[in-house]
């Protein structure tokens, strides 16, 4: 019989998938790596069994013990089923201006959530970094994984992430395009692939590529930090765990381009996914267009599209916002009226 003796079991291994259709006059081959495909429904599956696991060989969880961490998106979810399988108890700050969805997704899996108010500075008590550290203090058993500086996230993409993509192309990949938001996929997937392949013939393709995609305005491509639409990835600061060193270039992209490419992947090759994927598919169609035609370009989709329904794509939404033109292709419903 096969059957996972647990839903933690089935955490990684996601499979690659080619893009066909809007790689339209790119030579080389570009391969998606579809990590919507976890049991919580993003990468970020990954990072939490591994910050779980190691907490609990190091004594820092003890049975009975309390997970507590500002996150309303996919580590939440990450955590909490994690958590829950492994007995522990959830609590997730949040601020205010995380929408009910997030919130009840969490409640769903039995965590606990906690809302802060978005309108007091960050170090204020009442904050949502304040209130998770006093929770931390005041909660016996409690730990905090912190995903932007805990070692165990990049250590997840250096064990899991990097060795599938190197196994799932037989060594073949020659670049590979990835989004930072902690910064932890990049630097852990990143640096394996080039430790994996570093004495690799230039014939062979050589050392891996590893390219990174930021949104514009973000500080890893150079810019100040302003705001940006695209969520999950880009800082205003540089977090721990991400590792200049490993990749060669980052490519900024723009909301528009990023929320383009989201809709046409979702519409042209059946891949509903999040923003992040879009932005990343951007800068690998980008860096894929001069490469030749043994080039093997791989691809990190983080999450789905379920969670940007209402925002990406959302045609009222997108045009509020000025990322569809005003008077967009009418829909059935309008043709009807
Ligand atoms: N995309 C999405 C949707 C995310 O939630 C995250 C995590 N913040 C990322 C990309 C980036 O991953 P990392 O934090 O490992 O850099």
């Amino acid at each position: 019989m096969k059957y996972a003796n647990s839903i933690v079991e089935l955490i990684g291994h996601t499979p690659l998938v080619k893009l066909q259709k809007v790689t339209e006059g790119i030579k080389a081959t570009v391969l998606v790596k579809l990590e919507y495909l976890n049991p919580g429904g993003s990468i970020k599956d990954r990072i939490a069994l591994k910050m779980i696991e190691e907490a609990e060989r190091s004594g820092k969880l003890q049975p009975g013990g309390t997970i507590v961490e500002p996150t309303s998106g996919n580590t939440g979810v990450g955590l909490a089923l994690v958590g829950q399988q492994k007995g522990y108890k959830c609590i997730f700050v949040v601020p205010d201006k995380v929408g009910q969805e997030k919130r009840s997704v969490l409640e769903a899996y039995g965590a606990e959530v906690v809302v802060t108010p978005t309108a007091v500075p960050p170090d204020s008590p009442q904050s949502y970094y304040g209130v998770s550290d006093r929770l931390v203090r005041e909660i016996p058993g409690a730990f905090k994984p912190d995903q932007f500086s805990n070692p165990g996230a990049p250590a997840s993409h250096y064990e899991t992430t990097g060795p599938e993509i190197w196994a799932d192309t037989d060594g073949k990949v020659t670049h590979v395009v990835i989004g930072a938001g902690t910064g932890g996929t990049i630097s852990g997937t990143g640096r394996f692939l080039k430790d994996v392949s570093k004495d690799r013939p230039e014939s062979e393709g050589g050392q891996v590529t590893v390219i990174g995609a930021d949104p514009e305005g973000s500080v890893y491509s150079g810019g100040t930090g302003r705001p940006y639409f695209v969520e999950g990835v880009g800082e205003d600061m540089w977090p721990a765990n991400y590792d200049k060193a490993v990749p060669d270039d980052v490519l900024a992209v723009s909301d528009a381009e990023s929320f383009a490419m989201t809709r046409r992947l979702a519409r042209e090759e059946g891949l509903l996914v999040g923003g992040s994927s879009g932005m990343a598919v951007v800068a690998a169609l980008r860096a894929a267009r001069d490469l030749p035609e043994s080039a093997i370009v791989v691809v990190v989709l983080p999450d789905s599209g379920r969670g940007y329904l209402a925002k990406i794509f959302n045609d009222d939404w997108m045009r509020s916002f000025g990322f569809l033109p005003g008077a967009s292709e009418a829909t059935v419903g309008d043709v009807l009226k």
